[in-house]
């Protein structure tokens, strides 16, 4: 059937950040979303693998726990099988050429639409979703599974317009154009537990540039992108462009990445899988139609570095927010902090205080502001970091941990005299906060200190209240992080405003939510027409001339 053509140059609407709700004690936001929770803590969800749109029950099932009361089942899963996979990356072939040959306008529409269901009526349901299966207090849940998802759904359209419109010069003669070609296979979207947006921009932000994708979640966070992929069919996403294979992430991959139409990797999680995954690409090399795009953002050791010029309150506020907001489960989490010998005696006393006023617990409980880690394993990883610190440095604050009912660990922060301490280099990824104090002469030496200890480039923060003392950490820590702040904490990035990303061991920093990251999932064509083709194939220049002749 041919469709009813549309001419004219649309514009789509400009983006604008989500408002953050507060959700304060007496509001209907708050008294609607309470009872969202408590439906959803009801329920058992059942979760298929979705390809081509048909729902696929496996009978090979895993659970989702909460990890706040890690006996409550959320949710059953079914894992997809090796034959499914392969099923799946047939229908993104099938459903390829139709897809790819909307025109973006309606493409967009879809996400947009998306946007404006999660700001309405799916906005309870994915706040509920993150709060229960991720652990995320309200706050915590609402700038991430709301604001900033719309914020990534609404921003790339607004991109994807942008950079359509970049087109190369013209003149009378001829015409020169741009085709920004979806890549020609599928995009493998492989999505970290801790944020809900993140879940729903790997796979969406390539579908929007008309491709189409194998989305496996994490396990952990399957209750929000299992939503999260309910609310793009409902906006309207075709069937099989995007095609949700939860399971086991290693035979997955081992299929998805040794395809011959893997056109793309969109990645976020640790540096250890992304390094593995970009191995059996190389490996594979001969295979691929195309040069895969791999896009990743990885761990961080994100670091605040203090000048003796700062302002104590503002540092104590900057650690304890940066380092245990979401009990640290941020890739942009402060784990490590410099701070000079003057000023640590005031920020520990206003950190420990701040710290003991903080209540820790179910994120039912809107009052607590921090809540258990994801699951046994970061469990077991973080206790034993701080029985480390217990052995070899010392327990500032906190220090505790229990896993009777859910994941929780203390916020804690340890000191130590070891610049090379284990947890001031390695992403243990928890409320876990590790000081090095340093003497107020050193400062230059610090810096080239907090540039050397780890391997990654995500985030940090200085606090100064001297601008040449800025410049100094600006200049030194240049390639130390992708997110640099000054007098403020390294986390929070908003999309549209702070795009995110780092280098060095953190990542391809390609920027989420940008339109460098977009430019990764097209393939441009350039087109040149001729209004007046040559009809004669020689150059002035070859004209046969004689000196003498001319003389
Ligand atoms: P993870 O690496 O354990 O898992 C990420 C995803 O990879 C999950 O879907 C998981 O199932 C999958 N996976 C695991 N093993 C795999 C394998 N062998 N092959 C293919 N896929 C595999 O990470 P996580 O615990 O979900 O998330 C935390 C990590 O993510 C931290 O390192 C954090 O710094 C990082 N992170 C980075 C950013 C960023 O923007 N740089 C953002 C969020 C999280």
């Amino acid at each position: 059937m041919s469709l009813a053509a549309f001419d004219g140059t649309r514009r789509v609407p400009p983006a604008v950040n989500e408002p953050v709700r507060a959700y304060a004690p007496g509001s209907a936001e708050r008294a609607s979303l309470q009872t969202r929770l408590e439906q959803m803590t009801a329920e058992v969800a059942e979760i298929p693998v979705v390809i081509g749109g048909r729902r696929i029950h496996t009978g090979h099932t895993g659970t989702v726990r909460m990890p706040c009361d890690h006996q409550h089942v959320l949710a059953t899963y079914h894992k997809a099988t090796p034959e499914l996979v392969h099923e799946a990356i047939a229908a993104a072939a099938a459903a390829r050429a139709e897809w790819a040959s909307w025109r973006w306008e309606e493409r967009a529409a879809v996400f947009l639409r998306a946007a404006e269901l999660l700001t309405t009526t799916w906005r309870n349901t994915l706040l509920a979703a993150t709060m229960l299966g991720q652990a995320k207090t309200v706050h915590q849940a609402e700038i991430d599974a709301t604001c900033e998802l719309i914020d990534f759904w609404r921003f790339n359209v607004q991109f994807a317009q942008e950079l359509y419109a970049e087109q190369p010069l013209s003149d009378h003669t001829m015409w020169n154009q741009l085709d920004y070609r979806p890549l020609e296979g599928f995009v493998y979207a492989v999505t970290p537990f801790n944020f809900t947006a993140i879940g729903g921009n790997l796979p969406g932000a390539p579908a929007l540039m008309g491709n189409v994708v194998l989305w496996k979640p994490s396990a952990t966070a399957l209750l929000s992108s299992w939503y999260t992929y309910l609310l793009l069919e409902e906006a309207g996403l075709p069937k099989g462009v995007i095609n949700f294979i939860p399971g086991d992430a290693a035979m997955i991959s081992d299929i998805a990445l040794t395809h011959r139409d893997l056109a793309g990797v969109h990645f976020t999680g640790s540096t250890g899988v992304f390094n593995s995954m970009w191995e059996t690409v190389g490996r594979n090399m001969g295979k691929y139609r195309s040069y895969p795009r791999i896009v990743g953002e990885t761990g961080g050791k994100d670091f605040i570095v203090v000048h003796p010029s700062a302002d104590p309150q503002a540092v104590a506020v900057g650690m304890v927010r940066g380092a245990f907001e979401y009990q640290g489960q941020k890739c942009s989490a402060a784990s490590r902090a410099y701070v000079p010998a003057s000023l640590w005696p005031t920020v520990k006393a206003r950190c420990i205080a701040m710290m003991a006023e903080m209540k820790q617990g179910d994120t039912r409980d809107f009052s607590n502001f921090v809540a258990a880690v994801i699951d046994e394993r970061a469990f077991d990883r973080l206790a034993g970091a701080i029985d480390e610190a217990k052995a070899n440095a010392t327990i500032v604050a906190g220090g505790g941990y229990d896993k009777s009912t859910g994941w929780y660990i203390q916020p804690t922060i340890v000191e130590t005299q070891d610049p090379n301490y284990r947890s001031l280099c390695e992403e243990l990824f928890g409320p876990l906060l590790t000081v090095y104090v340093y003497d107020d002469a050193q400062w230059m030496e610090t810096l080239a200190l907090v540039d050397g200890t780890s391997p990654y480039a995500l985030t940090g923060a200085v606090f100064s209240r001297d601008r040449q003392a800025v410049r100094e950490a600006m200049t030194q820590l240049r390639n130390a992080a992708g997110n640099f702040y000054i007098n403020d904490k390294p986390t929070g990035a908003v999309v549209g405003q702070q795009p995110f990303g780092g280098a060095r061991g953190s990542g391809t920093n390609d920027k989420a939510g940008s339109k460098s990251n977009l430019m990764r999932w097209v393939s441009t064509r350039t087109i040149k027409e001729t209004f007046s083709s040559p009809l004669d194939w020689t150059y002035p220049c070859l004209l046969y001339t004689s000196d003498a002749a001319d003389e």
